[in-house]
């Protein structure tokens, strides 16, 4: 397991303070030396409902990091649950370590226990560095766990429900640009060809669009590029290629003062969380170049659609059903952005506090 750097350890007024400013309800730190579990699970609001948000592990510079991603990455998950239309609340676990080197059945298990003693007020499901294997053995010792495999009676992998929302949500973006929501003959950017990243393309290729793919990963690239016909673009030069939609889907603040004023896209549209590095600043950004932001929390929102479903027994055709109300829902934030001269961000942002706040005073 990774050291880390004593110089850059948070403390507990930062932590508060942190948890103060973006209304956090609840932190757990849990740490067990003899699997080496090092973990935080953060609970941001749980007005709507439990707090339904993946595990992510990550192999964090330091525990700053760790904390404000899980602080930022829950607080997400409190409003796209609540645009999404759901009885959920925001939460977000993440483990410190490397996902290939430190994760084993014993530190799974001991994560799933740590779950547990929150009694379901916090539910769990796959996030970066997670497979559907590891749901299952966090389901070994805790039943508030979502996405377990299909033959375990789950919803398995909610990835290409999420790559759907995003491929919707695209398309309503194309809709409020260009009058008619085609992205046939479009040239579209998908950064990170992962779970998502993949089923996107097929989306995007079925409907004639030029897909350009971008991965650190070189033997996901070619297979992408050889089963969709693809055109492959390495490095840090995609942020200067003529496009007309950039798709994010690995990971976020890659939208940033630099990338916006390089980028030529009229549409931001994917599936990464948290893709503004800052989000007022740089939802601004955007708006001053023009370039139409999906907001991230709206469009990604088809895997934890597809989570809900698996905990009332829906099914996967349910979950497309509600998945497709990406579409009205990115024109209605387009709409209320334009009308109020606002960044389609904090219009975004606007309706989902207002339902928790109207659920609050209920
Ligand atoms: P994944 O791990 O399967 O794929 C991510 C891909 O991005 C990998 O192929 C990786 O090599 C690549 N990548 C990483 N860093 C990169 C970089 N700097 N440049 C280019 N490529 C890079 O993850 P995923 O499940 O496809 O999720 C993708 C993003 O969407 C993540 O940010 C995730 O949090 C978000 N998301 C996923 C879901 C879901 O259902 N899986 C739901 C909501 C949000």
């Amino acid at each position: 397991m990774k050291t880390i750097k004593k110089s850059k350890k948070f403390n507990e007024f930062e932590v508060l303070d942190g948890m103060g400013s973006l209304g956090h309800e609840q932190i757990l730190f849990c740490q067990d030396k003899e699997t080496g579990l090092k973990a935080i699970i953060a609970i941001h609001d749980t007005t709507l409902g439990p707090a339904l948000g993946g595990t992510r592990m990550w192999n964090y510079e330091n525990e700053q990091d760790a904390v404000r991603d899980v602080l930022r990455l829950s607080r997400g998950m409190t409003f796209k649950a609540a645009i999404s239309g759901l009885s959920l609340g925001g939460g977000k676990a993440v483990i410190i370590g490397d996902s290939k080197k430190d994760k084993t059945e014993r530190l799974m298990r001991k994560f799933g226990q740590f779950v547990d003693t929150l009694g379901g007020k916090y539910i769990t499901a796959e996030d970066v560095g997670m497979t559907p294997k590891d749901m299952e053995y966090v389901r070994m010792e805790t039943k508030h766990v979502t996405g377990i495999p299909q033959s375990m009676g789950g919803s398995g992998d909610p990835s290409p429900v999420t790559a759907f929302g995003v491929y919707v949500g695209m398309k309503a973006s194309a809709k409020y640009k260009w009058g008619n929501d085609s992205l046939k003959n479009k040239i579209v950017l998908v950064q990170g060809v992962g779970h998502v990243g993949e089923t996107l393309v097929k989306y995007l290729s079925d409907e004639g669009a030029n897909v350009i793919i971008n991965d650190l990963d070189i033997n996901r690239l070619e297979n992408i590029s050889k089963k969709f016909n693809s055109e492959i673009v390495t490095g840090d030069s995609i942020y200067d290629l003529d496009i007309d939609i950039y798709a994010p889907c690995a990971l976020g603040g890659t939208v940033n003062p630099d990338t916006i004023n390089r980028l030529k896209c009229a549409i931001i549209a994917g599936a990464a969380n948290n893709q503004l590095e800052n989000e007022s600043r740089d939802a601004k950004l955007c708006l001053e170049k023009g370039i139409c932001y999906a907001p991230d929390f709206l469009i990604n929102a088809g895997g934890l659609i597809n989570v809900y479903s698996e905990i009332h027994n829906y099914d996967m055709n349910h979950a497309l059903n509600q998945t497709r109300k990406i579409y009205d829902t990115t024109l209605e934030i387009f709409r209320k952005a334009e009308l109020n001269n606002i960044t389609t961000n904090d219009a975004a942002l606007q309706i989902a506090n207002k339902i928790v706040q109207e659920k609050k005073i209920s």
